[in-house]
């Protein structure tokens, strides 16, 4: 069972959200849009921030 409280989803994005090098597909980002009503998502990965815009959309932040 997992523990109350708040949930942190971290994700790939070239090869998992994202066929590699190419934006996001609306179905996959409606879904995400969905998945971020319930818990916080992140990324995981060798991309910089520039690129992660270029596939995932300027609704994206860095956490510090
Ligand atoms: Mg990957």
């Amino acid at each position: 069972m997992a523990a109350p409280g708040p949930a942190l989803g971290l994700l790939d994005i070239d090869g998992t959200l994202t066929t590699p090098q190419q934006k996001i597909t609306k179905e996959m980002d409606d879904f995400l849009q969905k998945v971020r009503q319930k818990i916080k998502i992140g990324e995981v990965g060798r991309l910089d921030f520039e690129e992660v815009q270029e596939q995932l959309g300027n609704d994206v932040h860095v956490w510090s």
